[in-house]
């Protein structure tokens, strides 16, 4: 006999080889119903690393287990979507029977299958394939395991390259494979119990994709879907991926003028007048927050010599990511952080206790070599400008000092529209320099100064950087993705190796601590975050054109430059469309703009002396005149109000 013991269930003692399922039942029987997978967390008493299990998994040893049901988790989640990738499999065999399968794993919501065939495969087949699936669904065919040795794959998969290279991958002599219905698969598991369980799922794209990634390979067809436990949750998903597609900041980039990329430097964005100048208005606001906390702004060369790169470490751990340049003879780099910078300026002069703590802040533009690849807009390019700083205190000062940041970034990241965020502490990794005791002091002060403020947090262990613990912001969009932009980093290592000092009180040399900042992150990755955030509707304190004048015939231009000339020369963004076009095609052409405020000039408006105001949402203000709407307008622009 041995013993089961299910996590907030209870245990049982039963015989060997019984199924998990089969103890469950006896535990609670209640608990079986919607159960997807057990994970499996101690066998003999000994830890294992939550090994993920199906339900008719026969149990040897004395277990505890976790049941896990659709809860939203990415446990289940998976198991769910790389299941209903079998079952299209399954259908896709049908109906192009020459199919060579490859792989077909679960990924962040959804699944794929790379397959082979002799047949052009577009996305007018999805539906067909989607029939056949719904058919294997409705069967319920049971996931069935079954364990073989390596040569019976072998023969099993004869006639499939692919199987026969991942099976020969393979390190054990036995091998899982899964049935449903008549569908074997190669395969690890675990499983949902049935295709049954295969509730709302749609297949979304046909792509190319090489096997093994390798462009040397074979292209193979790729199809994406996605599964879910429930058809709200489907419906749910689907709508935020429409309007993901609408709101992709490449696109905006181009309806709105911003910037643009070219081959003749790939991976470097172009910015254009509209999208420079909302970098500026970013920037102004930056500037203004940072004063305000007497940092100083300093700005630091690009290019700098490889013997600091190499005392900064950078030269050890980072070089497969920096670009480099001779200069006369010497060697170069081009920086990809603006640490040891900042170091040089703040050892270009002499401290004394009495002046700490010292905030050194800079909009440096770094390069990081990213694989052409990987590279995605702003999200991901080769250079970039960081808002840096690097603040050298007292130990004693740290605490309120980190303080003082999270308070700025949570400030910033609310006029910017981001109520919600999560934060995230990453302590001590395997490798890392310094003693016990200082780790536990530097994720000590981090921890009290979140406390302090009633900040909520996960703790990702191990995760921090070799050189000291940290502290992450990740701001949720309206689409509830998270991107990671501010992080907080406590340094005891840079000042140790740069031998940075201080006087202090007693007239003797001390060492600082260093911490390294950022709010945004990315200036340009954070754009692209806010125009996806706000579909490129941003509001009007950011919109690089605030207003547009819209004269609806040439009668009126007399009187639209007036009005244009007024808001000018009272500092607003504003342009003008005296094309000869029709004003419906003008309103058409100023909403792709996303332009928060159209100002229409006709005969009426003219005569009164007023202006009709056409807004992006809420009603049409009509005939208001021009002064009141300058004043109230402004009011909005000034608060940085989000809904206008
Ligand atoms: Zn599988
Ligand atoms: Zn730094």
């Amino acid at each position: 006999m041995i013993e089961i013991y299910f996590v907030n269930k209870g245990k049982t003692k039963i015989e060997e080889n019984t199924t998990v399922l089969e103890a469950l039942v006896r535990v609670n029987g209640n608990a079986v119903a919607g159960a997807v997978v057990a994970e499996l967390i101690k066998e003999n008493g000994v830890d294992v690393k939550s090994k993920l299990v199906d339900l008719d998994y026969k149990v040897k040893k004395d277990s505890v287990f976790n049941i896990i049901y659709p809860d939203g988790s990415e446990k289940a989640s998976n198991v769910l979507n790389h299941s209903t990738s079998h079952v299209m499999a399954a259908a896709i065999r049908k109906i192009f029977p020459d199919v060579k399968f490859a792989i077909g794993p679960a990924i962040k919501n959804g699944f794929y299958y790379d397959f082979e065939t002799s047949k052009d495969v577009s996305a007018e087949d999805l539906p067909l394939i989607e029939e056949e699936m719904k058919k294997i669904i409705k069967e319920d065919f049971k996931f069935e395991r079954k364990e073989i040795t390596r040569e019976e794959a072998r023969k099993l998969f004869r006639d499939n390259e692919y199987k026969i290279e991942l099976i020969n991958e393979i390190e054990d002599e036995v091998v899982s494979i899964y049935t449903c219905g008549d569908f074997v698969d190669l395969c690890r598991g675990p499983h949902i119990p049935s295709t049954g369980r295969v509730r709302a799922f749609k297949l979304l794209s046909v792509a190319g994709a090489y096997w093994r990634g390798d462009e040397k390979n074979r292209m193979l067809v790729r199809i994406y879907g996605t599964s879910f436990f429930s058809k709200e949750d489907l419906k749910k998903y689907l709508q935020k991926l429409e309007i993901a597609k609408r709101s992709d900041h490449r696109k905006i980039g181009r309806d709105l003028d911003l910037f643009s990329f070219h081959d003749e430097a790939p991976g470097f964005p172009f910015f254009h007048d509209r999208g420079r100048k909302l970098i500026n208005i970013i920037l102004d606001y930056w500037k203004e927050e940072h004063l305000k906390e007497n940092y100083m702004e300093v700005s630091t060369p690009i290019i700098l010599s490889n013997q600091l790169w190499k005392t900064s470490g950078h030269w050890d751990n980072y070089r497969e990511n920096m670009y480099f340049v001779k200069i006369d003879e010497d060697d170069y780099a081009i920086k990809p952080m603006n640490c040891p910078g900042n170091i040089i300026i703040y050892k270009s002069n002499q401290h004394s206790y009495r002046e700490l703590p010292v905030r050194i802040a800079e909009l440096g533009l770094v390069h990081r070599h990213e694989k052409s690849g990987v590279l995605h807009g702003l999200f991901r390019v080769r250079s970039f400008t960081q808002d840096d700083a690097h603040i050298f205190c007292t130990e004693e000062q740290a605490e309120e000092e980190i303080g003082r940041v999270i308070d700025l970034v949570c400030r910033m990241y609310r006029v910017f529209g981001f109520d919600r965020y999560k934060v995230e502490l990453s302590t001590r990794p395997e490798k890392r320099i310094g003693t016990d005791e200082m780790w536990d002091k530097a994720e000590d002060i981090l921890k009290k100064a979140m406390d302090s403020r009633g900040l909520e947090y996960i703790i990702n262990e191990g995760e921090g950087a070799f050189y000291g613990p940290k502290i992450d912001f990740h701001v949720r969009d309206c689409l509830d993705r998270t991107w990671q932009c501010g992080t907080i980093q406590l340094d005891f290592a840079m000042p140790e190796k740069f031998d940075i000092e201080y006087m202090g009180e007693d007239n003797k040399r001390h060492r600082p601590v260093m911490i390294h900042r950022t709010v945004l992150g990315s200036i340009e990755r954070f754009l692209g975050i806010l125009l996806e955030h706000y579909s490129g509707n941003l509001p009007p304190w950011l919109a690089p054109v605030q207003i547009i004048v819209l004269p609806i015939s040439e009668k009126h231009h007399l009187y639209a430059e007036k009005v244009y000339n007024y808001f000018k020369k009272d500092n607003f963004r504003v342009e003008i469309d005296k094309r000869v076009e029709s004003l419906s095609k003008k309103i058409k052409q100023a909403e792709i703009k996303k332009i928060p405020c159209m100002i229409i000039i006709g005969e009426k408006e003219e005569k009164t002396e007023t202006i009709t105001v056409r807004k992006k949402i809420g009603d049409d203000i009509k005939e208001i005149k021009l002064e009141k709407f300058a004043g109230e307008f402004k009011d909005i622009i000034d608060n940085k109000e989000k809904n206008y």
